[in-house]
């Protein structure tokens, strides 16, 4: 009886799926890779029994396992490159508890992020991490590539809001990792392993998450500048005032220009870069903290503030920057967005580098980002994924990243797309001291093999 009998039999018929047509369902994800990689089977598993069978027979017939959430992965992490089976965790979307007083929530992987959100903001509390994809990805995936989103610059990322992972191990060792306290410090922090392990450590089943009171008081500016540079240098002296934004989101010109229909009529016609800025917490600190911020936008020659007044205001300045990802998908064949991210202050030297690579390669390219925290999202527009020239840009823009200080991923992970450049980051020492502790975890490479390391350094 070959594998996928024998899985079928252990899990049931209606459980284990082959069928082509459900198989094409997961071949692609968010990379939008021309080539598809199916699983060979696609598992749905509905608790932790189903992945513990799953995990168990899978390490002893040496079978790959790729767990996945929304599939909204941009670098390929969430694509069965070695076949094998996928776990898809949309059955397990379950909100086991949320605790007021304790500030904490027990949740399955398979919940979508927004859907969480809304759960959470109904009893009065937050949960920050907001990637953009919130309407789509579920918490598994945003754990394990640990998302980031606009509110990172104030509240962080995925990490910090974790306090509890239920993990199974190829073989089917279930662990419980970290403790559902507010701080613990007994042990190595493998909580913090495990978030960012792009699927290639465990398969996580539960997740404790921290959560917050929700602001009482938000407030929207949209702030039209005349260059990057004059965006750049408010930006800095609005931390030297003492003020701790929620959001501060970066449009170059470019990419103004690719959303102008989505952007507010009359934008004065020298704008070159705008910010999306939000302040939170107490009516009161929100008034002082916008007053102040006004002053320093103008100081640094802004040409126009808006202010939303309410949240159909808030959501129409949101659109555009929403809007540019979607819209380049709209307009170009291939899109490629890259997470790079600089010590903050270089980002007007980070554009001018991107687009001296455009100059150099030919490869047209628009910048916007999380210019709070350094992160710039680079997108590259080409039509042929194999152009040489689309695989020269990235490997400037990634030398000249590093180069700068920065890294080649901020948010999105390395997955199957970025694995190559990693060692443009990080010397073959450090990249086989993380193979060692991907064998220590997955001793036989079962786990979401073909992603992370670079091949020259052995399959795993
Ligand atoms: C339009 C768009 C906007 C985006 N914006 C952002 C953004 O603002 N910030 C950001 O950080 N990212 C962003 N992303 C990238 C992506 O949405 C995130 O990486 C997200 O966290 C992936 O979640 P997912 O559920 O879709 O995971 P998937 O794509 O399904 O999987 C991603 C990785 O997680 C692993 N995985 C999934 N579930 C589990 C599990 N239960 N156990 C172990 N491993 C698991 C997979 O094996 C894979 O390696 C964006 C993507 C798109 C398409």
């Amino acid at each position: 009886m070959d594998w996928v009998s024998r899985l079928k039999q252990i899990l049931g018929e209606d459980r284990v799926r082959d069928d082509e047509a459900h198989r094409m369902q997961y071949a692609h994800d968010e990379s939008r890779l021309d080539q598809p990689y199916p699983p060979d089977v696609v598992v749905h598993p509905t608790g932790l029994e189903d992945v513990i069978q799953v995990m168990t027979f899978a390490e002893k017939e040496k079978i790959p396992v790729v767990p996945r959430g929304g599939g909204t992965s941009v670098t390929g992490g969430s694509l069965a490159v070695h076949g094998g089976i996928m776990l898809v965790f949309d059955q397990m979307t379950e909100i086991k508890e949320i605790s007021p007083g304790d500030l904490m929530a027990v949740v399955q992987p398979g919940i979508v992020t927004g859907v969480f959100h809304q759960a959470v903001e109904a009893l009065g509390l937050f949960y920050p991490p907001d990637p953009a994809s919130l309407d789509s990805c579920s918490l598994g995936g945003n754990v394990a590539e640990n998302a980031g989103g606009p509110r990172a610059l104030k509240y962080g990322v995925t990490k910090h809001y974790i306090l509890e992972l239920e993990v199974v191990l190829p073989g089917g060792t279930v662990y419980r990792v970290g403790r559902p306290t507010k701080k613990w410090v007994a042990g190595y922090d493998l909580v913090s392993l495990l978030v960012g392990s792009e699927g290639t450590l465990g398969v996580i089943t539960e997740i404790t998450l921290r959560l917050l009171p929700r602001p009482p008081h938000l407030e929207t500016l949209l702030v039209s500048f005349p260059s990057v540079q004059a965006a750049s240098q408010a930006v800095t002296d609005i931390f030297l005032a003492g003020i701790l934004p929620r959001t501060l989101e970066l449009m170059d010109r470019k990419a103004i220009d690719v959303v102008r229909e989505k952007t507010p009529p009359n934008l004065p016609p020298e704008t070159d870069a705008i910010l999306i800025f939000e302040v939170d917490g107490q009516e009161h600190e929100v008034s002082v903290d916008l007053e102040r911020s006004a002053e320093i936008f103008f100081k640094h020659g802004a040409l126009e503030i808006l202010m939303a007044q309410n949240e159909g205001e808030r959501a129409r300045l949101w659109e555009a920057r929403r809007s540019v990802l979607p819209s380049l998908e709209a307009q170009y064949p291939k899109v490629r967005s890259e997470d790079l991210v600089f010590p903050r202050t270089l980002i007007p030297q980070a554009i001018e580098m991107a687009y001296e690579v455009e100059q150099q390669t030919g490869v047209p390219l628009c910048t916007f980002g999380h210019i709070g925290d350094g992160n710039l999202h680079v997108n590259l527009l080409f039509e042929d994924e194999e152009d040489p020239k689309v695989e020269k840009a990235l490997r400037m823009l990634y030398e000249r990243t590093v180069t700068m200080g920065g890294t080649i991923s901020g948010e999105h992970g390395i997955g199957f797309l970025k694995k190559k450049y990693l060692a443009i980051e990080q010397p073959p020492g450090l990249i086989q001291l993380q193979k060692a502790i991907k064998r220590v975890w997955d001793p036989g490479g079962i786990l979401n093999p073909g992603k992370l390391f670079p091949e020259n350094m052995g399959r795993l």
